[in-house]
């Protein structure tokens, strides 16, 4: 409607300006709309974290915006919530092909067999989503214990390495393919009590941009989504299942919801192949850095 109405104000437009204004529109639909759904069409997609918050509502933004033409791989430890996700995809989107994993990115090691285990079908990885992610504690330096610093740094760094590692040859050996990486507003802006959550999040910032240097040369796109405070479980494993503490992270505050976030991730995915978002830092209003949230009180 809006397009047709346009249009017409610009006919009305007399001498040169007329055909450029009237190119400029005739590109017709909005590009989350059919534009989105061909860049995507038939596209296998392995999104990881897709158990819970900003993962698995990517799954369904998707999903959604390929009005069911993908091929999605669901990984994360919780099987039984990708199959139940995997279950309401089928039911809305029927066309749709999903089969859900098991992947722990934190056992780094054997990360590099999860894509040769996939049926042979599933193998030729389009698009890499690494979003698995979490952090423990809000612990000083000089207090954190070891083990959580581990589980951190293996989850958050070395699993999304051996991942993308074991993606980047056949994406460059069929000249295309997209690599996102879920960073955070910690990896540019380092706060108190989270230095190694943070340190782990300025890794995946500097490994991003390493890749897409090293890929210049070719179609493979490499990019990162930054959020800012989004509520999801993430707080609730920050504090290993206190949901007392983790509701008192977002009090007063009205944080950006996973699929927020989501509809982010699916912009940049659905670009032109030329667009490279590189990177995108994501706030809810009322956050003006990693700390600087105001709080209605
Ligand atoms: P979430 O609700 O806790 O979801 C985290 C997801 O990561 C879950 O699906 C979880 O699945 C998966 N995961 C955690 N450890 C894993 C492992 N070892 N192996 C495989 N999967 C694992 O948190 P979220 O907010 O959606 O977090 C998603 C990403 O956003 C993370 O990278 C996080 O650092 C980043 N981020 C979040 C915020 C925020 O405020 N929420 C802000 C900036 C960045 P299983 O437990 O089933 O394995």
């Amino acid at each position: 409607m809006l397009f047709h109405t346009t249009k017409k104000l610009f006919t009305k437009i007399a001498g040169l300006h007329r055909p450029v204004a009237l190119a400029a529109l005739s590109r017709g639909v909005s590009t989350y709309g059919r534009q989105a759904q061909s860049r995507l069409a038939g596209k296998t997609v392995l999104l990881t974290g897709a158990s819970a918050g900003i993962g698995a509502a990517t799954a369904l933004e998707l999903v959604d915006a390929a009005a069911g033409d993908l091929r999605l791989i669901l990984a994360a430890r919780r099987t039984d919530r990708l199959n139940a996700l995997a279950d309401k995809i089928a039911a809305e989107y029927p066309q749709a092909e999903v089969i859900t994993r098991a992947l722990d990115v934190s056992d780094y090691k054997t990360v590099p067999e999860f894509v040769p285990g996939l049926p042979a079908a599933w193998r030729e990885i389009d698009v890499l989503i690494n979003n698995a992610g979490m952090v423990f504690g809000l612990e000083r330096v000089g207090e954190i214990d070891p083990r959580d610093m581990e589980v951190m740094f293996n989850t958050n760094v070395l699993g999304l390495i051996q991942l993308t590692q074991s993606v980047v040859p056949g994406m460059r050996a069929r000249g295309r393919g997209d690599i996102l990486n879920i960073g955070s507003i910690a990896g540019l802006d380092p706060y108190a009590g989270g230095s190694v959550y943070c340190a782990t999040k300025a890794a995946v910032n500097s490994f991003t941009h390493s890749l897409r240097k090293e890929l210049i040369d070719t179609r493979i796109r490499v990019l990162e989504v930054q959020p800012g405070a989004v509520e999801t479980e993430f707080s609730l494993v920050r504090f290993k299942g206190d949901k007392e503490k983790a509701s008192k992270v977002y009090e007063g505050t009205e944080p950006l919801t996973a699929e927020d976030v989501a509809e982010i991730i699916t912009f940049a995915l659905t670009r032109r192949e030329n667009t490279v978002v590189a990177q995108t830092l994501v706030f809810p209003s009322h956050q003006g850095s990693a700390t600087s949230l105001y709080r209605k009180s």
